[in-house]
């Protein structure tokens, strides 16, 4: 389906053909004429499907026909790093269409948090924000949301795992009760499904099937304990069939991070590890060097896990198992590209085992689960029996209690969300903590590195969204505070990335 046939806006179908999209990809099919049409929308799409111009199209048609007083769009998000690519798609899309956006993300160095008050004050068409710093301006009174039409919750799931649905519902109590609300979850489990029904008046929904792994991934599961991980980790790289020119390594605890890296170059392997411990300037050189081979192994926690693109790697490791299904597959789609082959390395410890039940429903396979520490003299592995752990439909957390009888006696760590970055703040509280300090956990992550987002089957523009043919200074020129706007949202877009929402 071609974009003309939407009937969008002219100056938007030229933003549209400027980006460089040909064909509608099947979320935007779907949810662009339900958003048209004026439903509430909740559907579930990963990063990498066209889900942000899923909702951006329709909502930028509605922009380019209203009169462009006020803000009227509120877009939630659950990092800065998506922040910054919705707003630079925004740029994208508004070089004919008169519609402007600003991105609001946390824990600013030097003015940042100046200019992000400016902007509000001066206000745009969107607004990009998380939660936590949106809150934070909210507080101080400038922010003018009495005339919003048009609420998004991006990556709720997320949103939600890094402990921000308090902040979203009391966002969502100062904007008009009369809104059109959408949501994207690239996960729908119970709690995103409840926390809907708080926001949204009888949605339409859209689910789109999670594509299988690619035939030419290798995919291989080893039971192991924590502690025989790292020898068993370093035995599979020394008798890979394929060398590791290039391997992402999933860790769910971000203390753990380091001590692979340490190991890993111990054995004479370059490696460099990534987490919300480094600045922001420091994982975007990281995240460029690994980009460009200077090193072949990158460790990465969960957290990090959506929003960038990293592909073409000849090696996947789930140090631990991905807690959601989807994200295993998307996690070892990295792999594999375009009739290539790629390795997928999964651990399977003793605390984590009903998420491979999980797996193997998505996948419809069987996985053949490898018990090898015995013969390679690192003892027994874990026995594979997740009857021990009782099932959660969702896969989501609460699979790794495993109880005495689940974890080695002598082993005294806890393992799954317990020292991992990526807990849920169940509690409510220290939330108020995290606005407070600019690089609190869990939130301190962004990013970024993806072996998480889907690869769309798509002839694509650029990563940031930027027409990857861009028109020259094409652009209409904006008169009077347009232009401003215009101006501050740029100032968003080239002032370094802060710390951490
Ligand atoms: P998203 O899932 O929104 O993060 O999009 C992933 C990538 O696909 C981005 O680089 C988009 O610019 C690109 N993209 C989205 N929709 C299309 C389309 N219809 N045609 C070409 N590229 C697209």
């Amino acid at each position: 389906m071609t974009f003309s046939e939407f009937n969008l806006h002219d100056d938007l179908l030229a933003g549209v053909d400027a980006m460089n999209y040909l064909k509608a990809t099947p979320i935007q099919e779907m949810a662009i004429p339900k958003i048209l049409d004026g439903r509430d929308l909740i559907a579930s799409a990963q990063t990498g499907t066209g889900k942000t111009a899923a909702y951006l199209i329709p909502l930028l048609d509605k922009i380019s026909h209203a009169d462009h007083d006020h803000t009227s769009t509120l877009i939630l998000v659950p990092t800065r790093e998506l922040a910054k690519q919705i707003d630079e798609q925004v740029e994208g899309f508004g070089y004919f269409v008169q519609a402007n956006s600003i991105a609001i993300y946390g824990g600013g160095k030097g003015d940042d948090w100046d200019k992000q008050r400016k902007a509000l004050e001066t206000g745009a068409d969107i607004i990009i924000a998380t939660p936590g710093r949106l809150i934070a301006h909210m507080q101080l009174g400038y922010v003018k949301f009495d005339k919003i039409d048009y609420l998004v919750l991006d990556e709720a799931d997320k949103m939600l795992d890094m402990g921000f649905s308090d902040d979203i519902l009391n966002i969502v109590d100062k904007i008009p009760a009369k809104r059109q609300t959408l949501l994207f979850s690239a996960t729908m489990p119970n709690k995103i499904r409840e926390f809907a029904k708080r926001i949204l008046t009888e949605p339409e929904e859209i689910r789109l099937a999670v594509s299988k792994p690619a035939a030419g991934i290798d995919q291989q599961f080893y039971l192991a304990y924590d502690n025989q991980k790292l020898p068993l980790l370093a035995h599979l790289i020394k008798n890979s069939e394929k060398p590791v020119q290039s391997m992402v390594l999933f860790t769910s605890k971000k203390s753990e991070v380091n001590g692979i890296v340490r190991a890993l170059s111990k054995l004479g392997y370059e490696a460099r590890g990534i987490s919300s411990d480094l600045e922001q300037d420091d994982r975007e050189v990281v995240l460029r060097d690994f980009k460009n081979k200077a090193f072949p192994i990158l460790v990465a926690t969960d957290v990090l896990s959506r929003g960038i693109d990293i592909d073409n790697l000849t090696h996947v490791v789930n140090y631990d198992t991905p807690r959601d299904a989807e994200d295993y597959v998307h996690r070892i789609g990295r792999t594999a590209r375009a009739a290539t082959t790629g390795t997928a390395i999964t651990f399977i410890s003793d605390q984590e085992q009903n998420r491979i039940v999980n797996i193997e429903k998505l996948i419809e396979r069987e996985i053949d689960k490898r018990s090898i520490t015995e013969e390679l003299g690192m003892g027994k592995s874990p026995v594979f029996d997740p009857k021990r752990f009782g099932r959660r439909k969702d896969g989501g957390r609460g699979d790794n209690r495993g109880g005495r009888d689940g974890r080695r006696p002598n082993d005294q760590r806890s393992s799954g969300t317990g020292t991992g970055e990526a807990r849920p703040d169940r509690s409510g509280k220290g939330r108020r903590d995290r606005r407070d300090k600019p690089v609190p956990q869990p939130t301190g992550e962004g990013v970024a590195v993806t072996a998480d987002s889907v690869e769309p089957a798509l002839p694509l523009a650029n990563a940031n969204g930027q027409p990857s043919d861009k028109p020259k200074r094409r652009k209409k020129r904006r008169r009077g505070p347009r232009g401003e706007k215009r101006e501050n949202g740029q100032e968003q877009r080239q002032s370094p990335a802060p710390a951490a929402e």
